[in-house]
């Protein structure tokens, strides 16, 4: 499709596992200028349901929100941001957090909102590319976008645009098998010992839960110490609260996980020399400042250095669903313009 005029009402979508956020946005200000949100129809609200079940409900939640945002109409240009893996050609791969394990063979949603609204130019993206679109300082940048929460996932984007691959199969970090025993700690893809299951939030609590049997006195010693008795009680909240009070034992920690992160990121730099790294994610912004310097180091210890500045190659970004709506708008708004 190829359009020189200006869409006459652009909704953004952010979908998450829990809930619908929409927003109408202004390319010109590029901003959000009116917003609502709504529950998921998940596995969780549904018991029982089949995905086509659940993808029925969303589609119709998404209908009413797009009305809704638009005026009673359906918008011209829809920008919607979809929590799993989405192929070029608009199948989504996998959504765990909506549709559950079992979702079978990819879904056509692309094809089937395209068909369900066939006046609305719908561009679907994974969500971790919106947020990409959203810290995008140029039209052409290249940069890589790194989400770290109870799961890791990422996109690099070459050109402006994000590098999913021919199968859509790239940005997908989190899956990197960097444990090998059999008893690795397993990854909410149902998988053992990928970088998701273990450098996340998720997978840190495992490890410092991990180090108090190990290291007793290390536990006791250590601020965490102050307000759990034992490993049970440690939370993602205690890990964050000793990691800004400076604790060793808990940086630590914090550290030998990452580390994994650092060597995978490292791969990405010395693969095809990206010098740009945003870090996303309620993990990985709630230890903040901290996090990043030591992401930085530990990305400098992981590859050879022909003159690169890790730490000003490593910031943090935006999180929460006002950068994810704006980078969906953006994103729409970019295929409108240049339809791909
Ligand atoms: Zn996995």
């Amino acid at each position: 499709m190829s359009e020189s005029r200006e869409p006459e009402h652009c909704v953004a979508f952010d979908v998450g596992g829990t809930s619908i956020r929409g927003g109408c946005y202004d390319p010109a200000t590029q901003s959000i200028t009116a917003s609502a949100h709504r529950h998921t129809p998940n596995l969780h609200a549904h018991a029982g349901a089949s995905a086509d079940e659940l993808q029925a409900k969303l589609f119709v939640e998404l209908e009413e929100m797009a009305r809704e945002l638009a005026g009673g109409k359906l918008p011209q240009l829809v920008g919607l941001a979809f929590p799993g893996p989405i192929d070029p050609a608009g199948n989504v791969l996998s959504v765990p957090t909506i549709f559950g394990r079992q979702v079978g063979p990819p879904r056509p949603i692309g094809r089937q909102l395209s068909k369900r609204w066939p006046e609305t130019q719908v561009v679907l993206m994974n969500d971790v590319t919106a947020a990409g679109y959203y810290h995008l300082n140029a039209p052409d940048e290249s940069f890589c976008i790194t989400t770290v929460s109870s799961g890791i996932g990422n996109k690099v984007f070459i050109h402006g645009r994000p590098m999913v691959g021919p199968g859509g199969r790239g940005g997908e970090i989190g899956h990197i098998v960097v444990d090998p025993a059999p008893d690795a700690l397993p990854c909410d893809c149902g998988g053992r010992g990928h970088l998701g299951g273990i450098a996340s939030g998720r997978g840190t609590l495992a490890a410092l839960k991990r180090a108090v049997a190990e290291d007793p006195a290390g536990f006791e010693n250590s601020n965490l110490a102050v307000n759990a008795s034992g490993a049970e009680q440690i939370t993602n909240e205690a890990i964050v609260a000793a990691f800004h009070a400076n604790d060793a034992w808990v940086t630590r920690h914090v550290a030998g996980v990452t580390a994994y992160l650092a060597r995978v990121l490292a791969s990405i730099h010395t693969a095809i020399g990206i010098e740009r790294f945003v870090m996303i994610g309620g993990f990985a912004l709630a230890l903040g400042e901290g996090y990043r310097s030591l992401l930085a180091q530990l990305c400098d210890d992981s590859c050879w250095n022909l003159g690169q500045d890790w730490d000003k190659m490593i910031e943090l970004g935006t999180t929460g669903s006002h950068a994810a709506l704006i980078g969906a708008g953006r994103a729409a708004y970019d295929n409108w313009k240049q339809p791909s």
